[in-house]
């Protein structure tokens, strides 16, 4: 059977190509209500809805950053939400040539009988909620699907669950003008090293391309949100060369050349180290058939946010550290990042055990 071919088949394959555009990315600020407490929490702000919106609108209005970015990503509250002077959101990215997107998944649940594996929710209204989601505007959507390393896991019933459940979610997005990110993530937990991640990771993307094709995805119109191939939390750091070998190695090992663009999750990387890796991966000299981007959310996000605490005073210098990350990471996608462009927050780990986003 081919892949699905409806009437957003030519305006999905326009919207993925012009995401994966080189030079540009991802911001993530789909954080849930509960994630975005934590990150309020950690300055000592309230989790309101006006504090809410006062961080995602000085991200999207900072000075010069919006033409290195090709996309962010809303949770659904921000998808509706507006500048104090009153322009809604949705309408600021456009006409900054930012694509609006949005988190469509509800969370990850235990799959009972397993070693703490998830499988994430969502699948039921889906269609219904993606109408919506394109009427105020979105045209792109992420289901983060988790799996994790031990010694016997990823199980065959996770990575099968998974795989299913991301298919499923990319073809029902499909149908509704939505371009889904694939996000098969796989935690950095744990003391294995390198190559079992290398290894898991293309068992997992070679079963997620396999589902994706048995659903007759339209790869064209899709995006990859893969981690980046690292040695467990517990192990010892590897170069960003080696990170950058490995990661690439396991992508052209099962990623089609169908798929415009790979977009990496940061998982919990300093800004600095995620920027690093990403940069020696557009530098290594072997075919990379799909644009290699970023779709970051703590590593973009991090050290603004601290400079920021809640305070409008900080603002300026927020922002002015939101622009740094995002020009840092626009010139990794073209392998041309000098590295520096840091301070002591931005080399600051972001790994949290067990992290639930
Ligand atoms: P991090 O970059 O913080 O890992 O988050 C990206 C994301 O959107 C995970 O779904």
């Amino acid at each position: 059977m081919s892949a699905f071919i409806g009437k957003y088949a030519e305006e999905l394959i326009k919207t993925a190509k012009y995401i994966a555009t080189p030079g540009k990315g991802i911001l993530a600020a789909d954080e849930s209500t509960g994630t975005i407490g934590k990150r309020l929490a950690s300055i000592n702000v309230e989790n309101i809805e006006s504090n809410r919106q006062a961080l995602r609108e000085m991200l999207f209005t900072a000075p010069g950053a919006l033409p290195f970015l090709s996309g962010v990503i809303l949770f659904e509250e921000t998808l509706y939400q507006k500048t104090v002077d009153g322009k809604p959101f949705v309408d600021l990215l456009l006409e900054n040539s930012v694509i609006p997107g949005i988190k469509v998944d509800k969370g990850t649940v235990e799959i009972a009988g397993t070693n703490g594996e998830t499988t994430t929710q969502g699948l039921d209204s889906l269609g219904a909620r993606c109408q919506k989601y394109y009427e105020a505007g979105a045209r792109f959507a992420k289901w983060r699907a988790v799996l994790k390393i031990g010694p016997t896991d990823p199980s065959e019933l996770s990575i099968v669950q998974n795989a299913q459940g991301l298919a499923r979610y990319a073809l029902i997005c499909q149908e509704n003008g939505l371009v889904p990110i694939v996000e098969p993530e796989i935690l950095t937990d744990g003391s294995h090293d390198i190559a079992k991640c290398a290894a898991v990771t293309e068992q997992v993307l070679a079963a997620v391309y396999k589902a994706l094709n048995d659903h007759h995805v339209l790869l064209e119109g899709t995006l990859l949100k893969p981690n980046m191939v690292t040695p467990g939390s517990d192990s010892p750091k590897v170069a960003a060369e080696v990170i950058a070998e490995y990661t690439v190695t396991a992508l052209r090992r099962t990623v089609p050349p169908a798929v415009p663009g790979i977009v990496f999750l940061s998982g919990g990387q300093s800004e600095e180290q995620a920027t690093l890796n990403l940069d020696a991966m557009n530098k290594l000299d072997v075919l990379k058939p799909w644009t290699l981007s970023f779709s970051f959310g703590r590593a973009l996000q991090q050290s603004t946010i601290k400079k920021w605490a809640g305070k409008k005073e900080n603002v300026e210098a927020a922002q002015a550290a939101f622009l740094a990350r995002c020009k840092a990471n626009s010139e990794a996608t073209l392998g041309k990042y000098a590295g520096g462009s840091t301070d002591a927050a931005a080399s600051e780990s972001l790994y949290v055990k067990g992290y639930k986003y």
